[in-house]
Order: C-alpha cells, then sequence, then structure tokens
C-alpha cells in the first residue's frame, strides 16, 4: 500500500473510534489470525456489583463488608470498585496495595486486611479459606466472582461480585469468526465465571485462572505455534501481554498501563470496533501481496 493509503486508512480508523499508533499498525492488525480476548472490562461490562455477602462463622456480615470496602477503597479493579461502593460509609484505609491479578491488603482500623482469590489468601497469606471453599464453588458456578476477606490472619467470609457481558459482545465474537479469528478468552477469574461469560458469546478456548505473567505466557505459547496473535484488554493485569502481542489492542475506557502498552485503542471500549480494526486494515492493504 502507498503512504497515502495507510494515511487514509489510519484516518478512516480515527473516525470509527480506532485510534493506531503508527503507520506498521495496520499492516500487523491485517496478519492477525488469533484473537485473545480478556473477559472482566473487555468482554464484560466490568461494572460489577456485590451479589452476596457470606461471613464466617461468628463473624457479622455488616462488619465483613465494611472491611473489604475499606480495603477495596484504593483499588481500581471493577471487583474493587464495586465492593467499595457496597459500604460506602466504610472507614479510611492506610497502607493500600494492589496484588494485578490477586487482590489487595490495606490495614484498617489498625487491622491487616486482604481482600482476593482464595488461592491468593491461602498460598501466600496461609489463610485457611477451607471452611468457606464450597460456599464459594457454587458461587462461582453461577457466574459470580468470589473474593475472600481476612483480617489479622483469619478468614471473615467470602463477597461475591457479579458482572455482565456487554450487549455486543456476542456479535462481535461472530464478527471475529467470520472473518477468520480464532478467539480466546484468557482470564484471572474463576473457571465457572469464565465459562459462563465464554458460552454466552461464543468462545470454546478458555484459559481461566491466569496471573497477569501468565497471560503473557499464553500469548507467548500461542505465538510458538505459529499464531499471529491480537490481545485486547483494559487492566495493569493486561499490559504485559498486550505488549507481547503481534498486536495489542486496548479498551478506551480501560487504564493507562494497558492503553500505553498497546498498539491500538478501541475509544468506545465496544469489541465490534475490533472487527472494523480487521475489515479496514485489509481494505486499506488488501491489494498488496
Ligand atoms: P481479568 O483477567 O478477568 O481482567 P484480573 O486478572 O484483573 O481479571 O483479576 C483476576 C482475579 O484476581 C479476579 O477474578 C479476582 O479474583 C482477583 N482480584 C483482582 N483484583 C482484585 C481486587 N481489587 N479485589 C479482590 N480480588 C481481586
Ligand atoms: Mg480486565
Amino acid at each position: 500500500a502507498t503512504p497515502t493509503a495507510i494515511l487514509v486508512g489510519t484516518g478512516r480508523g480515527s473516525q470509527l473510534g480506532i485510534l493506531i499508533r503508527g503507520p506498521q499498525v495496520l499492516e500487523q492488525t491485517r496478519k492477525v489470525d488469533t484473537i485473545v480476548l480478556d473477559k472482566t472490562g473487555t468482554v464484560t461490562e466490568g461494572r460489577m456489583r456485590v451479589a452476596a455477602v457470606v461471613p464466617a462463622d461468628g463473624v457479622e456480615g455488616a462488619e465483613l463488608l465494611r472491611l473489604a470496602a475499606a480495603a477495596e477503597a484504593g483499588s481500581e479493579h471493577p471487583i474493587g470498585r464495586a465492593i467499595a461502593e457496597a459500604d460506602a460509609a466504610h472507614p479510611i484505609a492506610a497502607d493500600f496495595a494492589a496484588h494485578a491479578g490477586f487482590g489487595v491488603q490495606a490495614v484498617v482500623d489498625g487491622r491487616l486486611v486482604l481482600a482476593g482469590r482464595l488461592g491468593w489468601l491461602a498460598d501466600e497469606w496461609s489463610i485457611d479459606t477451607a471452611p468457606l471453599a464450597a460456599r464459594a464453588s457454587r458461587h462461582e458456578a453461577t457466574g459470580s466472582t468470589v473474593v475472600a476477606v481476612a483480617a489479622d490472619g483469619r478468614l471473615l467470609g467470602i463477597v461475591a461480585v457479579a458482572d455482565t457481558v456487554k450487549p455486543t459482545s456476542a456479535a462481535a465474537v461472530a464478527a471475529l469468526k467470520r472473518l477468520g479469528l480464532t478467539p480466546v478468552l484468557l482470564t484471572g477469574d474463576n473457571e465457572g465465571a469464565a465459562r459462563a461469560v465464554a458460552a454466552e458469546v461464543g468462545i470454546a478456548d478458555v484459559r481461566a485462572g491466569v496471573t497477569p505473567a501468565g497471560k503473557l505466557d499464553a500469548v507467548r505459547e500461542l505465538q510458538a505455534q505459529g499464531r499471529v496473535v491480537a490481545m485486547v484488554g483494559d487492566g495493569v493485569n493486561d499490559a504485559a501481554a498486550l505488549a507481547a502481542a503481534d498486536l495489542g489492542l486496548a479498551m478506551g475506557g480501560g487504564t493507562d498501563a494497558a492503553i500505553t502498552a498497546s498498539d491500538v485503542t478501541i475509544v468506545s471500549g465496544d469489541l465490534l470496533a475490533v472487527a472494523d480494526a480487521v475489515r479496514l486494515a485489509r481494505s486499506t492493504l488488501g491489494t498488496i501481496r
């Protein structure tokens, strides 16, 4: 394609809300055959709400939510925001730290509070999550994401949060498949929640429970199989995978880390625009090779 054609293609992209970092990006887009989609905030709204609060024996539900909300107040993750908003009167926490893909820690009322994946609390912090494991599985099977909450080394309970699939995600996955791309759902979330979303949008290849480093490995593994990989994501946890992919696409409403790591920004956060980007690249460069 001539430089003029590429300029026209890039200009057309910005009209469609597809911001392209440089002239080589259309060529990268044209070659892609596999599209890896982050779940939370990419395929789903990432606008979660608290669906259930399950305290451990001897703990008040209100106290569980109060401490969880305080600990999550500093989080920019959709899960953390949902929990923080569920108790607007929560106390102010100190020493907040986020562990991307796992959970958060903070000091609330002088107590070290943890909120995150059950496995993370058990493995990294030696907290006994067994008493609520069965309850957690039941919520996960319905598509919820379960956050375990502990204070001073003791499990306080679990909070289940639920998300909804974006209205255009299923149509976008169908369009991407028609364009010959193989979709893969990649998420740090649990298998149950991941399978529920994958079934709803029509994705067969699901990789759940993946850490941020694991997301990078998954992209590299697909590339090692000879696939040309596009990755679509929105989170800090996606940044390394977005940078490693042959084409990184960030959702417009996503974190700065994701946008900076990507070649393309989808301003609207609508996955249909990803299919538009592929069509645009093919029509702009279709005459060559
Ligand atoms: P996704 O890949 O679907 O965008 P993430 O990698 O961001 O999900 O998160 C993976 C998992 O880590 C979440 O499903 C949740 O269990 C846990 N997690 C991440 N951030 C938080 C948080 N702020 N509070 C509680 N749990 C969290
Ligand atoms: Mg995400």
